[in-house]
């Protein structure tokens, strides 16, 4: 098995595939659109739909740009969602979150049609991970994960699994997506009572806490797979992100591990664009 883990190798892996996808579709006369919601000027958001938007015209596919000021009303992003959402040209939608406190967030979540809901935001899609049917999309990071071990074809039936963090982003869905791939699952969390014990005796470990470099050497041990799903910025205040694993020490240890940066987020913006290209497959 390869040491590390590299989602930059798995997204051009997928890139070249949905290369595939989108000129079929194309041939058909349907190009793949996602339409991204933005309120406000966030650079984290920012950032994310750059990035979004190279990894679509990279693939051939479009994004459609829907712009809302910092103090929009809550009605006129219900109306802007409804309008995404009655496009038939617009096969899925991103809405970056967390949005402005004056708007309801759970309002905004169930305006969302699951069938247009990218990254698992609502009720339907998370109904949907749950009972295993084919409503809605998973969220893009959790399904990262699965197609980052599917890539390097590690298995997780019949593995001990420990996922850290339960949040409905990644721990809660990345769990699920584990079970469904046969693994024995177990969820840690802040309450959970000596840890690294816990860990040491999985087989594959998935680490989505957000508390950067804080799982060290204690908590691992030989023929482990590292998954580290953490974004952090690094502790002493220096340029770039770290994972929540403390990576140096950790990885001449385990047999796998994924880095920071460079591992699960690199997948993540691509998932996205899988899940666009999906959608506009069910409905040609
Ligand atoms: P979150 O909502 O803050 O959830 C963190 C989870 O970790 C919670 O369940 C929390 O437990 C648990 N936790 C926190 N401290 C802990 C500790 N000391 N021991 C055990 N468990 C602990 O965070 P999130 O949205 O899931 O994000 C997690 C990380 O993933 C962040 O670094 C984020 O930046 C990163 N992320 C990465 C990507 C990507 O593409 N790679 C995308 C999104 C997010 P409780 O529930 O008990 O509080």
């Amino acid at each position: 098995m390869v040491k590390l883990l590299s989602g930059k190798e798995v997204a051009e892996a997928l890139t070249v595939s949905m290369k595939r996808d989108v000129e079929v579709l194309k041939a058909k006369g349907i190009t793949p659109t996602l339409g991204i919601i933005r309120v406000g000027e966030k650079g984290p958001d920012i950032s994310y739909e750059k990035g979004a938007t190279k990894r679509c015209e990279e693939v051939g596919a479009v994004v459609k740009n829907y712009r809302l000021p910092e103090d929009t009303t809550q009605q006129a992003l219900l109306d802007v969602i409804r309008e995404a959402n009655e496009d038939p040209a617009v096969h899925g939608v991103l809405l970056f979150r967390p949005l402005p406190k004056h708007i309801d967030d759970n309002a905004a979540r169930a305006a969302l049609l699951p069938k247009k809901d990218m990254d698992g935001i609502t009720d339907g899609s998370m109904a949907g991970i749950y009972s295993d049917t084919s409503q809605g999309y998973a969220p893009c990071t959790a399904e990262s994960v699965i197609k980052l071990l599917e890539h390097y074809q590690i298995d997780p039936a019949g593995k001990r699994v420990v996922v850290v963090g339960r949040s409905t982003v990644i721990g809660k869905p990345v769990s699920l997506l584990l079970l469904k791939k046969n693994g024995t699952v177990t969820i840690c969390h802040s309450k959970t009572k000596d840890m690294a014990s816990v860990i040491r005796e999985a087989d594959i470990v998935v680490v989505a806490m957000g508390r950067a470099e804080s799982v060290g050497k204690e908590s691992f041990r030989a023929g482990q797979v590292v998954v580290d799903v953490g974004v952090n910025p690094k502790p002493d205040g220096s340029k770039g992100t770290c994972g929540d694993v403390k990576f140096a020490e950790v990885e001449p240890l385990v047999e796998a591990i994924s880095p920071v940066p460079g591992g699960v987020g690199s997948v993540t913006n691509c998932m996205l664009i899988n899940h666009v290209i999906r959608a506009a497959q069910e409905r040609s």
